[in-house]
């Protein structure tokens, strides 16, 4: 079971070495998952005096104020009898301290390190571990004290700052709280008992210690030079007497006197082991305490403490290792998410571009084949917007009476045709065919302007490659953002999307192009056969009329009319079935194929230099990724530690 301590004990130095401080970031915390012992009390109520106690050794920094400014976390390993004793710092590793003076420096030094001298607090722990034979296997973390006003040089804010911190330890389930109330104060107005009352209001993880019993039944007269108050031992002392025994105050756990030394033992250099024979002697020989002596001062306590420690990790530790594993899980999850670093020479990074881009054009691609959404939409504009565009397709100012009449007489030039008006025809569906085409390219180029042509029946043919390309964009946008390896890289992601959408606008322009070409197309062969169908026109209507450029009458123009618009209806028929072919062609097909063409002979241009530009980490992610690779050491390292005692069990 001993090795219980010293497991955690391990593992609460990797929980520091790797940044793990239970402090409320946004990486998960082990060192929380941890049973520990915090000392927590008022100033001077006696905590270092009761800490010293329990290793046996002078090694605190005093004074007055505030000594502590920084949790330090003891952990005391037993060793061998006969061995020499010595301190080590985690933050001086290899550095074997065996004179306790200098451990002492150290702390103070340390403490100022990171606080500077300013009298600040702060809350990243410091290490000591001490290695004698005179301890038992036990890690106490020594909290600075709490206090009601700030001495000068600090900041007001010091008293709220010390309880938040104490109260961040000891709030925490795993946290046993060693509260020190010294017994010559009213415990009604000890800080330890109002704090961990608080967190802990059923006494369950509260051990009581009353320091300073001897000050108690020496009535007023501090002889010993203390500066403390010394209560009336007649009704005071009654009721301490009555908390030790077990009749008020109570906690779960049994309340333990301890006496330490004295001030003035302290300013005559009284040894700590001569002070501990002294404690078991006043123990034994009070006649009040006599009956409780077993149970009482600094060695009981000490070997309380650390079996109570024992008890608490050993039921803790299935919990904590379904924890880690879990957490281990978690962590390489989010790793894997965040993607690898990069390589660093110009053929790695190129690589690396490539492959990125790769990914995202098989994304895209998925897109428009329906392993994703999106690319259906496509063929709803074809199947549903196109078709009705080309029905509200009007051809009443060219096929007007007025119309036909003026040009088939302006084509008939000095005679009169005489049989059909070959080219009437030509020039009325050319008319017809052509009103298709003007705004339509306008259309395409000005996107912007949309709301001014929208309605237009003209604009609305090629309304389609723009919805097209619209579908074609959005599908990019998707594309990227799907992309997970591009959310390292935002200066690629940029590009990679800026280059997709630029390649777009020139498939759209060649699309344009394609579609105009197609109604060109039309205007300049006409199909033979729709004519030769029709019934031959007997009647030309050319009855002798006033003008010579009235020579048609209105029924013969009506019917070439109804002739040009149903040759017109079947062109706008077959455009109906060309149109999509050519955007399909040029706009959604060429995407596929060629998406990242330009960019991609535009990339073998760049320097290595601009080639690390692009591959710039978000300076967010890189942190993260560093912060999680921390974390996962640590887990890691938790995870062996366990599994090696678990083994040997
Ligand atoms: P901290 O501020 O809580 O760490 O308190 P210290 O351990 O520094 O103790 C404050 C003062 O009380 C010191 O002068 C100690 O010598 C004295 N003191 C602590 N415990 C006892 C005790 O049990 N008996 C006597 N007589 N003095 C004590
Ligand atoms: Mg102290």
């Amino acid at each position: 079971m001993e090795n219980l301590i010293s497991l955690v004990n391990k593992i609460q130095r990797a929980c520091t070495a790797l940044g793990d401080h239970g402090e409320a970031t946004a990486l998960p915390t082990l060192w929380d998952s941890l049973p520990s012992i915090a000392v927590v009390g008022g100033q001077s109520s006696g905590k270092s005096s009761v800490l010293e106690s329990v290793v046996g050794k002078d090694f605190l920094p005093r004074g007055s104020g505030i000594v502590t400014r920084r949790p330090l976390v003891l952990q005391l390993h037993k060793i061998d009898e006969g061995s020499r004793e010595y301190a080590e710092f985690l933050h001086l590793p290899r550095k074997r301290f065996t004179d306790f003076a200098a451990v002492r420096r150290e702390i103070q030094d340390e403490t100022d390190r990171e606080t500077g001298r300013t009298k600040q607090i702060s809350s990243v722990p410091i290490h000591l571990s001490i290695y004698s034979p005179n301890v038992v296997n036990l890690t106490l973390i020594d909290l600075p004290g709490l206090t009601k006003v700030a001495v000068e040089g600090q900041p007001d804010s010091i008293v709220q700052d010390i309880e938040n911190m104490v109260r961040s330890y000891i709030e925490k389930p795993n946290c046993i709280i060693l509260a020190i109330s010294p017994a010559n104060q009213d415990l009604a107005t000890s800080d330890a008992i109002k704090i961990s009352r608080e967190v802990d209001p059923t006494g369950e993880r509260t051990l009581g210690v009353l320091t300073k019993i001897d000050l108690m039944d020496k009535g007023t007269d501090a002889a010993d030079g203390s500066k403390y108050k010394v209560l009336n031992a007649a009704t005071d002392g009654n009721c301490q007497h009555a908390i030790l025994e077990g009749k008020s105050y109570r906690l779960k756990f049994p309340w333990v006197g301890v006496v330490n030394r004295s001030q003035a033992d302290i300013n005559k250099n009284v040894d700590m082991i001569a002070a501990r024979h002294r404690e078991r002697e006043y123990f034994a020989s009070t006649p009040e305490y006599k009956h409780l002596a077993h149970r009482m001062g600094s060695e009981h306590l000490a070997k309380m403490l650390s079996n109570h420690l024992e008890v608490v990790i050993k039921s803790k530790i299935p919990g904590i290792q379904s924890l880690v594993n879990k957490t281990i899980a978690e962590l390489e999850s989010e790793l894997s998410r965040l993607g690898k670093p990069i390589a660093a020479d110009a053929g790695g990074k190129m690589y690396s571009i490539m492959e990125i881009c790769r990914l995202f054009d098989q994304i895209y691609k998925e897109h428009l084949d329906g392993v994703r959404s999106g690319g259906d939409k496509i063929y709803n504009v074809f199947d549903n917007q196109l078709p009705a565009a080309l029905k509200r397709l009007q051809f009443d100012k060219q096929l007007s009476m007025e119309n036909i009449r003026k040009l088939i007489t302006e084509a008939d030039g000095y005679q009169p045709h005489l049989i059909a008006p070959e080219q009437g025809y030509r020039r009325l569906i050319e008319s017809s065919v052509v009103s298709i085409r003007g705004p339509a390219e306008a259309a395409v180029d000005a996107f912007q302007n949309l709301g001014a042509l929208h309605g237009s029946q003209l604009a609305d043919t090629c309304l389609f490659i723009i919805q097209v390309h619209a579908l074609l964009k959005e599908l990019v946008h998707k594309a990227i953002s799907e992309t997970i390896e591009l959310k390292q890289y935002p200066a690629l992601r940029v590009e990679v999307s800026d280059a997709a959408i630029e390649s777009l606008e020139r498939m759209k322009q060649a699309s344009k192009k394609a579609t105009l070409q197609l109604v060109d197309m039309e205007c300049s062969y006409l199909t033979v056969d729709f004519f030769r169908k029709l019934p031959q026109d007997v009647d030309k209507g050319g009855n002798p009329t006033h003008s010579i450029f009235d020579r048609y009458n209105d029924s013969y123009l009506r019917r070439i009319g109804s002739t040009v618009l149903s040759y017109v209806n079947m062109v706008c028929a077959s455009l109906r079935n060309s149109i999509p072919k050519s955007i399909v062609y040029c706009q959604v097909r060429e995407a596929k194929r060629s998406l990242l063409d330009h960019f991609f002979t535009e990339l073998g241009k760049l320097e290595q230099k601009q080639l690390s530009s692009l591959l710039n980490e978000d300076p967010a992610v890189m942190e993260r990724r560093t912060a999680l690779a921390k974390r996962l050491e640590l887990y890691r390292s938790a995870q062996a530690e366990i599994d090696a005692v678990a083994w040997s069990k």
